[in-house]
């Protein structure tokens, strides 16, 4: 079962995790962007690292709830409220459960694509963070490792698309050849599960 630390630990690894690649990001990022998502979302995980460690949420659904409002008031770009909507409704999936199961989180993370999905208007093969989240939420019945590699295939597999969603949309077929940024950030939130799985 996963409990409130386990949902902690998750978002202290995307957070190690973030600020490990977020040159990386950036780099994606002004290649079809504005340059700006690694420092967006390192200004977001820190918040949230920060408040998780004040405020101490005691079930998995306040402490992904908690994250996500974060995310939304910190992060500046598009994928500040995605990601936050990602989390919270998420969230709110898991009600006031003190431990959820693995079937229990992927059917709430597929509730938070769904609001991601409803909030920015992408579909699959749009070019945006729902190319690795989508996939990920349809392999985690296979276990955080399948989900991780779902996520990663995702990300690496927007490569040669043209974006049609968010600022990278308005470079049309320039958007062609660059890996998106938002998916790229996705597969590491995902791989997260993996080693928050692992105890690390
Ligand atoms: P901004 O584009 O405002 O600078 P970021 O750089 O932080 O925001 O994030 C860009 C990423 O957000 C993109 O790479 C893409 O994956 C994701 N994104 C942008 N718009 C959308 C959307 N409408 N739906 C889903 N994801 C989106
Ligand atoms: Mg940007």
């Amino acid at each position: 079962m996963l409990d409130a630390d386990f949902f902690r630990r998750w978002m202290t690894v995307a957070a190690a995790s973030v600020d490990r690649e977020a040159e990386q990001l950036t780099a994606l990022d002004s290649a079809i962007g504005d340059a700006d998502h690694g420092s967006n979302l390192q200004r977001g995980f820190t918040a949230v690292r920060a408040t998780l460690e004040k405020e101490s949420p005691q079930t998995p659904g306040q402490v992904l709830t908690l994250a996500g409002r974060q995310l939304i008031s910190t992060v500046g770009g598009a994928s500040g409220p995605l990601y936050g909507t990602l989390l919270r409704r998420a969230g709110k999936a898991l009600g006031e459960a003190a431990e959820v199961d693995e079937a229990q989180l992927a059917e709430a993370l597929r509730a938070g694509v769904d609001g991601v999905m409803a909030l920015g208007g992408a579909a699959p093969g749009d070019k945006t963070m729902i190319d690795a989240l989508a996939p990920a939420v349809d392999a985690l019945p296979d276990g955080f490792a399948a989900a991780r590699v779902a996520a990663e295939e995702g990300a690496v597999a927007t490569t040669p698309l043209q974006a049609r969603k968010g600022r990278a949309s308005y470079l049309g077929e320039r958007s062609i050849g660059h890996q998106d940024p938002g998916a790229t950030s996705s597969a590491l939130l995902i791989a997260a599960l993996e080693e928050a799985a692992s105890g690390a």
